[in-house]
């Protein structure tokens, strides 16, 4: 911890000395490390003279553009605190979210303020509104067009400095309030301080030198003349993960960041190959969707070196893939939560190709423990499945006006991540499944995670998920939807025999039913179930 940087206003800083190497790439706007603090500190100075003042809320609502870390580093340079909002959420949803963060201030783009509409004024605190990207003039009094503070993204380079305001940030002072994704219900704001964010950059350097420290080796020191790093951003700033594990990481280390107007695996291989980018991931399905893609072969993708991912669960079969691919290369699966600011748990390298079921042991100065789903709360022994609990710098003081639900999921310090998981004898991370994403088949305990693993090893399964569907004696079965691979054949006969020469015939999915694309996903590439369910139940 002696290097680290306090706020992240020191880590804008560092990124500053990258100078003129280029940061952020969106199609023909290439944006270096300079310009980019430079368009920072315009950001910062005009929400300083509009008056936003440290405490103060100040939401982004956009999809992912050069000026989201604009407008991130702006207010955070100011001591305000960033809440991003999921840009795929309809207009009331938008609006729960400025009502209920209590934002002074929202940085929109032309997208989100035409699907706001009237729900942008149906919001008491805010006060001030910039729209990036309008095309037509704006008539509103307290809409601005952000381009007329700041400029357009080609044009940062020719900004002159402005100086960083100079209000007193700790590490503890709370940085951000960042939506869950809802996956289990209404989404609840994490208030992370600037502390638990940058508690990513040294995860991820401990990461990659683990497995030189464990062979005796010192890990590799950067070598300043070998081609810049750079990532493909296919998750979203809105969520932790893009914004904690990859944009701060990459503006501290000097890493390139190319990001896409819309998610598309054969366009993001283009990206890769133009970029000469060094890292993809994001989410398992990303990995997958280039993987397996039929025009992966026209594509020269040998520049990457590490494909990491999580937020979700992954087949231990990814790994075999990614080695297979790029035999070089350093396959990574992590696990972390909203509630853990990202990064809780790092599986790298050969670690990961020995256990390649687990998201690894806890990341440095971070426990983990395996206490029993009900009360009275125990701690379990090794090797038995129980509900994760973690303790680290990493893990938020609470949600954002919600104290019930805060007092409920922290406890002196350990947050109750509602999975179930099991250590090994050497700290060793298996996520078994949500807590609440098993079902119960006439008291048969079913982890959706099992059964979909078994389907994703049949070699035509490209998607697979697990539901509970509504029995009358039994409570609840198992009904699974699956995507097949592009060519690929599989009958509903075909794949329940797979399973059922795998795996207990309580487990056997009663249906399967083919999906023709891929499978429903929320922004941050978690299946959503509910819309699955009704495949079943209205038929
Ligand atoms: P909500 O809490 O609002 O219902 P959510 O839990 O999906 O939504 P996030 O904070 O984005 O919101 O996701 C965290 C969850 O993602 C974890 O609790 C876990 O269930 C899942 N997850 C993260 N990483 C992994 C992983 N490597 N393997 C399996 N599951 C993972
Ligand atoms: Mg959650």
């Amino acid at each position: 911890w002696k290097n680290a940087p306090p706020t992240l206003r020191e880590t804008l800083l560092m990124g500053r000395s990258h100078g003129d190497k280029i940061f952020l790439v969106h199609e023909d706007e290439r944006v270096n490390f300079e310009a980019f603090y430079r368009a920072v500190t315009h950001m910062a100075a005009e929400l300083e003279s509009f008056g936003v003042q440290k405490g103060d809320r100040v939401a982004i609502v956009m999809r992912n553009l050069p000026e989201w870390p604009v407008a991130f580093y702006g207010a955070l340079s100011l001591g305000a605190i960033v809440t991003p909002l999921n840009a795929w959420w309809t207009g009331p949803e938008l609006e729960y979210g400025l009502v209920d963060s209590g934002a002074k201030v929202a940085i929109v783009d032309v997208e989100r303020y035409e699907r706001m509409g009237e729900h942008l004024h149906n919001c008491p605190d805010l006060k001030r509104v910039y729209v990036s990207r309008a095309k037509e003039e704006i008539t509103h009094p307290y809409v601005i067009p952000l381009e007329s503070k700041i400029g357009g993204a080609n044009d940062w380079a020719k900004l002159d400095e402005k100086p960083l305001p100079t209000v007193a940030i700790t590490a503890d002072d709370d940085a951000t309030i960042f939506y869950t994704s809802g996956t289990t219900g209404k989404p609840k704001g994490a208030i992370a301080t600037h502390r638990n964010i940058n508690s990513n950059i040294f995860a991820a350097a401990a990461a990659g030198a683990r497995a030189f420290l464990r062979r005796g080796e010192a890990p590799p020191q950067p070598d300043p003349s070998a081609p810049q790093k750079g990532a493909l951003l296919s998750v979203p700033f809105f969520h932790a993960t893009g914004c904690f594990a990859v944009l701060n990481p990459s503006l501290f280390a000097g890493a390139k960041l190319a990001m896409m107007r819309k998610w598309d695996p054969e366009r993001a291989m283009q990206v890769i190959q133009d970029e000469k980018l060094t890292q993809m991931g994001g989410v398992p399905t990303i990995a997958w969707q280039i993987i397996e893609h039929p025009n992966r072969a026209n594509y020269d993708l040998s520049s990457i070196e590490a494909v990491a991912y999580g937020g979700a669960p992954s087949a231990p079969e990814l790994v075999r893939k990614i080695k297979e691919i790029w035999p070089k290369s350093s396959p990574g699966n992590g696990w972390g939560m909203t509630e853990t600011s990202a990064t809780a748990t790092s599986n790298s390298a050969e670690d990961y190709e020995n256990r390649p079921d687990s998201c690894g042991p806890a990341v440095p100065v971070t426990d983990l423990k395996i206490m029993t789903v009900e009360a009275p709360y125990r701690e379990l022994p090794i090797g038995e499945v129980g509900e994760l609990w973690c303790k680290g710098p990493q893990v938020v003081r609470g949600y954002w006006n919600k104290p019930e639900a805060t007092a409920q999921t922290f406890v002196d310090g350990w947050v109750r991540t509602g999975d179930l998981a099991r250590l090994d004898a050497e700290g060793f991370c298996f996520i078994i499944d949500r807590a609440k994403d098993m079902l119960i088949r006439g008291g048969e305990n079913i982890y959706c995670i099992e059964v979909e693993n078994c389907l994703y090893d049949h070699p035509a399964v490209m998607d697979a998920a697990l539901v509970g569907v509504p029995h009358k004696t039994l409570g609840e079965e198992p009904a699974a939807v699956v995507t097949l691979k592009p060519g690929a054949e599989a009958t509903e006969a075909e794949l329940r025999a797979f399973v059922a020469d795998r795996l207990a015939a309580f487990k056997v999915p009663v249906k399967v039913v083919f999906w023709p694309e891929t499978l429903p996903r929320n922004a941050n590439g978690k299946i959503m179930k509910n819309e699955l369910k009704k495949v079943f139940v209205e038929g």
